[in-house]
């Protein structure tokens, strides 16, 4: 195996998707994303369809429906399904950024991570022993005016309604960190993976802060690469080589439409763009070249073998156990 993407969103269900992982000799693992209620379950169905059909090849991240505040017996029905698809051979359950940022109870109030609500789900994942993807907030940016030369300018104005700057009422970033901060500190035998570099891609020390301070949390590098990349080169290599056990690689690339119902061209697209990312966000951690990316050039990190190997296979090993 020469790398686990262990945070991507690829429905390549076509036999080419899979030859093309084969010859990358990739893994890689599928997160479920719960826009809405029961609006996920396709993705549910189509991931844990390939990890069953590929196993060399695929794994899946459950998750749970958002909130029904009109009916009783919540945190029970999430318990039940996430228990049954660790049955069925998901590794791992991911917590969305609705939670805190679009959810809202019927006070008109924003549902946070740190509600007593989730306390049940938090106390069976720790008791069970089941790491959890967790995305809570956003870049801190999303807050800022739309700035073209930022990391995330190309999200933020392609995705307007995740644009927080100048909305009355919205949360604010600080909040919603501070929230999954206490999360993981109330909950130290969950294993939480904080998705995204635990939305503090801004500034390094912030996130070295956490780990330092929670033995149970770890980051994935998921569409955050390119804040690696843009950083001070010296301090991104003191990080992920000081944090080289609790940093775990995952592109976030994202087409989770189903490959086998797209045309060849389309599909076959998808499949370079995939190789090409990963290849990318390699050779930044592995040489000392300049690497092309985001239509910038970086130089590489040049990290040593025994580091990249943590990064992007044996953290996912030890991690999710894949
Ligand atoms: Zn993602």
């Amino acid at each position: 195996m020469k790398l686990i993407d262990a945070h991507i969103h690829y429905c390549g269900d076509h036999p080419d998707c899979v030859q093309a992982l084969e010859a990358l000799d990739v893994k890689l693992l599928n997160v479920c994303v719960a826009y809405s209620p029961g609006g996920w379950l396709d993705q549910k169905e189509r991931y844990r369809g390939l990890a069953k059909a590929f196993p060399g090849r695929y794994a899946w991240c459950t998750s749970f429906d958002p909130p029904d505040f009109a009916a009783a017996g919540y945190a029970e029905r999430v318990i039940a399904g996430i228990e049954a698809d660790y049955a069925d051979g998901a590794c791992a359950c991911k917590v969305w950024k609705n939670i805190g940022m679009e959810l809202r109870k019927p006070s008109g109030d924003y549902v946070r991570i740190d509600d007593p609500l989730f306390q049940p789900l938090f106390d069976y994942l720790g008791r069970a022993g089941r790491p959890v993807l967790m995305h809570i907030g956003e870049p801190r940016e999303c807050w800022l005016p739309l700035d073209p030369s930022s990391a995330h300018y190309g999200y933020y104005s392609t995705h307007p309604e995740w644009h927080m700057h100048g909305r009355p009422g919205i949360p604010s970033y600080e909040s919603l960190i501070a929230a999954r901060d206490l999360v993981v500190e109330r909950n130290p035998k969950v294993r939480f993976i904080g998705a995204h570099l635990g939305s503090l891609e801004h500034d390094l020390s912030e996130v070295a802060r956490r780990l330092d301070r929670y033995a149970n949390l770890m980051v994935d590098t998921g569409a955050r690469m390119i804040n690696l990349m843009r950083a001070e080169r010296s301090d991104a290599r003191d990080f992920l080589t000081r944090y080289a056990d609790r940093v775990i690689y995952g592109s976030d690339f994202f087409e989770e439409r189903s490959q086998a119902a797209l045309d060849l061209d389309a599909r076959r697209k998808n499949i370079v763009l995939l190789g090409q990312a990963q290849g990318a966000e390699r050779a930044f951690l592995e040489s000392t070249d300049m690497v092309s990316y985001d239509a910038h050039t970086f130089p590489g990190l040049g990290l040593p073998a025994a580091v990249v190997q943590k990064l992007i296979i044996e953290n996912a090993h030890s991690c999710y156990g894949l």
